[in-house]
């Protein structure tokens, strides 16, 4: 059974409308990911998730729940992230943990999931000294404190350096092995592609295509490139007899081949067995932005 299922989710803004016939099913154990550029409509489908909006069309169940229907059961199977000024900046971590745990029928053990995410030395520290990552890895223990079945996570890493970004998308995949589905909102493909099982790209409140990261850069068309010298001379023809190969242009001494598939491994053993070594090899996979490109006619950020 699907952990969440939203059918035909309309919602409005006055006259504008912000999502527009959306659907899609969540299915248990998976990380799901809504991607799309700022204001496509990502936030206001996970808040009719939450019950936090109410739809103008469309039903949402989440476990079987329907977010509007008021039922407090709501709460101890879905886990939503705390937007940072919910919580009062003199609020220590241990406090806010005591507190948020108190909440819920089941909580975890609050204080293996703050030493599962490095803030144990952090635990007599108020909100508000904390930096920027110390902060998300807080709210991210806070939407997961309850033991739920779904957390929402909500652009979790905006902000974020690099480092403390990949050590966020370590911490989910845990959160995940520990059984929690995660429905999470993004904007940055790298996110998405890295982290997310399948991804639903959302663009001006409608959905443009649901599958996997790799089934999207697939659909999309998108090519591998690969870039290299070769150190003999290359008869052009070895390399476009190969299925994989779509095509082989040369620029100076560099040889560009694209194609699908294996590509690169059908090219270099092709080339090993004419005895070539391709120095400076380079591949270009194609990603989620070419995907998004190609689904849309522009790029997800302007
Ligand atoms: P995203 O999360 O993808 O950035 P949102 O769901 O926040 O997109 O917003 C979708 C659209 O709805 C945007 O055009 C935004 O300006 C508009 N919108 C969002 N919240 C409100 C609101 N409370 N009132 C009016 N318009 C809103």
């Amino acid at each position: 059974m699907a952990i969440i299922e939203v059918d035909h989710l309309l919602k409005r803004y006055g006259p504008h409308t912000a999502v527009n016939g959306v659907s899609f099913a969540v299915e248990r154990g998976e990380i799901f990911g809504i991607l799309g550029p700022n204001g496509a409509g990502k936030s206001t489908t996970v808040e009719c998730i939450e019950g936090l909006r109410t739809p103008d069309a469309g039903t949402i169940r989440v476990c079987g729940i329907d977010p509007q229907g008021g039922d407090r059961e709501l709460q101890h199977v879905l886990g939503a992230q705390l937007q940072e000024s919910e919580l009062p900046d003199k609020l220590t971590v241990g406090e806010a943990m005591a507190l948020y745990s108190s909440f819920y029928r089941d909580p975890v053990d609050w204080r293996e999931l703050i030493s599962a995410l490095r803030l144990t030395d952090k635990v007599d520290t108020q909100f508000r000294h904390l930096s920027g990552g110390q902060q998300q890895r807080l709210s991210i223990a806070l939407a997961v404190v309850g033991n739920p079945r779904v957390a929402v996570l909500d652009e979790l890493t905006t902000g974020l350096d690099p480092q403390a970004r990949r050590d966020t998308w370590d911490l989910i995949e845990t959160i995940r092995d520990r059984g929690v589905t995660i429905l999470l909102v993004t904007h940055f493909m790298e996110e998405a592609e890295r982290l997310c099982d399948r991804i639903a790209l959302i663009d001006s409140g409608r959905l443009v295509a649901l599958d996997t990261p790799a089934g999207l850069i697939e659909r999309s068309g998108g090519r591998q490139r690969i870039r290299f010298r070769p150190s003999a001379p290359l008869d052009g023809a070895t390399l476009t007899a190969l299925p994989e190969v779509a095509s082989v242009e040369r620029s100076g001494d560099q040889v560009l081949v694209t194609g699908t598939g294996d590509l690169l491994l059908a090219v270099t053993t092709a080339l090993a067995r004419n005895q070539i070594v391709p120095a400076d090899l380079r591949v270009d996979q194609p990603s989620l932005d070419d995907a998004f490109v190609a689904l849309t006619g522009r790029p997800i950020h302007d």
